[in-house]
């Protein structure tokens, strides 16, 4: 991170310190998820003697096949530099952030298996990398690995020349929509007619939670007919609306419980994504999730979730949410392709969330939300890039819904906390709701509002904590709204839990 001159004297100081305890061990330091400064750059050429440098070239954050001729020939550039025997080839982090071994993938064709190094072929490459800066070249792996590179690079299944065309004119341009968000909130209450202090809830229920018993929920996916699936599918959506209407919730959802993650799923439906077997990577603590793989152009060939959210609008009179994953949350829990930038790839998305939003439209749905769990933690640690990430997240965000009426209602959902620092970009995503994690961290949120910043539009702090069994006493949450109603500038204030209730039975 971007640190200050006497947090780096206490990093040289501790070092010294650990270095004279450990007399005899070496100590080595890693720095990793960014780069180092320009500045450390250009003082390499001043690389301290007698100090080892472990560069670490093969990146362990990705599970794409490395270039090695261009890791090569970084490698002689630093060895001439650190001198012969002082450098160390190195993955650029721990291996815990990619995929354990390529050969559990039984799905994957070998085309695409020749563009990929999870982590066992990961250290396969820094040993062949060592050995050819040793002299001893694997010639044959050398050449193997050239192939792959060049048929990534030309293989019709990675370009698709209108997807890049369309997501190209993006960059540096402005998208949002036309009419300002009082102006488009009055529209939509005019249509929407909610009452003060509307309740909604952020989409997912318990996973088949009432379906305990049934055929769907004992037999494997395979073995159920669609239509069967359809049917189980249909019930639980009808149970998930007729709970909501009898607890008088004002804008509907689904449930969600044909999704099976709120990436893979739309993943599953988009071109330019693949889907590993075994790709599990630690999320926290025990959780694991199997992140898509993008490796193509992203197009969206046919609707996602059309079917689904009508079906759902068709079961009430009351608004019913379509519910999808925004771009920039889909980009963010993926491997993404290494050989665009990311706002390239985020802007492809962009496009294909922004068919999907057209045709919820379309379809009679007035209440989209485009959830932005992981908005916040895709920016990178070096401030000097924040204005550039959040730039092109928030506008490849507002991309999405740019081409719809006033009278649609797009509502986003973030998750984590610690959004203070990034309020304005939030503000400036231009939705007329944003439902936002807040039962943890109460007072900080209300601070934003305290020191002055105007949001205009609908917002829900969360008023319950959706990860924790405790369930709240009526007054706790009737506190909390009126703590909220006491600071906001807000048009309307919404009540919501903090995020989906998938883990709440
Ligand atoms: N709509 C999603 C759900 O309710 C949002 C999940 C999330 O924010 N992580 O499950
Ligand atoms: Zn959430």
């Amino acid at each position: 991170m971007d640190l200050e001159a006497h947090q780096l004297q206490a990093f040289t100081d501790a070092y010294a310190e650990l270095e004279s305890a450990l007399s005899g061990s070496n100590v080595l330091v890693e720095t990793y998820f960014a780069d180092l400064t320009p500045e450390a750059y250009k003082t390499l050429s001043g690389f301290p003697s007698g100090k080892y440098l472990f560069a670490g070239v093969v990146d362990g954050r990705n599970i794409w096949a490395n270039d090695l001729a261009a890791s090569l020939a970084i490698l002689q550039g630093l060895e001439s530099i650190v001198g012969k025997d002082k450098l160390v080839v190195s993955t650029s982090c721990s291996l815990l952030h990619t995929a354990v071994d390529l050969v559990n993938e039984t799905k994957l064709d070998d085309e695409l298996k020749s563009w990929l190094a999870f982590a066992a072929q990961k250290v396969v490459e820094v040993n062949a990398l060592a050995k050819a800066l040793a002299g001893q070249k694997d010639e044959a792996f050398f050449s193997a690995n050239a192939a792959a590179q060049a048929s990534r690079k030309s293989s019709p299944r990675v370009n698709n020349e209108a997807v890049q065309k369309a997501a190209s004119g993006l960059k540096g341009s402005d998208h949002r929509r036309a009419t300002n968000v009082s102006a488009r909130l009055d529209a939509q209450q005019k249509k929407l007619n909610l009452p003060a202090l509307p309740t909604t809830t952020i989409g997912s229920f318990h996973k088949l939670w009432s379906l305990g018993g049934s055929a769907v929920n004992t037999r494997p996916r395979s073995e159920i007919t669609e239509e069967e699936y359809v049917k189980a599918m249909k019930e639980e959506i009808s149970k998930v609306v007729k709970l909501q209407e009898d607890l008088d919730i004002d804008v509907l959802v689904h449930g969600e419980p044909e999704r099976n993650d709120m990436v893979e799923y739309f993943g599953e439906q988009l071109s330019g994504f693949a889907f590993t077997v075994n790709g599990w990577v630690q999320s926290y603590g025990s959780r694991c999730v199997k992140p898509p793989i993008i490796y193509g152009d992203v197009s969206r060939p046919n609707p996602m979730t059309v079917f689904w959210s009508s079906t759902a609008q068709s079961m009430t009179s009351r608004p019913m949410k379509g519910m999808l994953t925004g771009p920039v949350t889909i980009l963010n829990w993926s491997f993404v392709r290494n050989d665009q930038p990311r706002h390239e790839t985020c802007y492809q998305i962009a496009l294909a969330i922004k068919d999907e939003v057209e045709d919820l439209e379309k379809a009679g749905i007035n209440v989209i939300q485009i959830d932005e769990a992981a908005l916040r933690e895709g920016l990178p640690l070096r401030k000097s890039e924040h204005a550039f990430y959040l730039q092109w997240a928030v506008h490849s965000f507002r991309i999405t819904n740019v081409g719809i009426q006033d009278t649609t209602q797009i509502h986003t959902h973030m998750c984590y906390s610690n959004f203070n620092d990034i309020i304005h970009s939030i503000i400036d995503m231009d939705a007329d709701v944003i439902t936002i994690e807040n039962s943890r961290s109460d007072e900080k949120l209300l601070s934003v509002f305290r020191e002055g910043v105007k949001y205009g539009a609908g917002i829900g702090p969360g008023v319950y904590d959706i990860h924790s069994p405790r369930i709240p006493s009526t007054e706790e949450i009737a506190d909390r709204i009126r703590k909220m109603l006491a600071v906001l500038e807000s048009n309307i204030l919404w009540v919501n839990p903090d995020c989906g209730l998938k883990t709440r039975k």
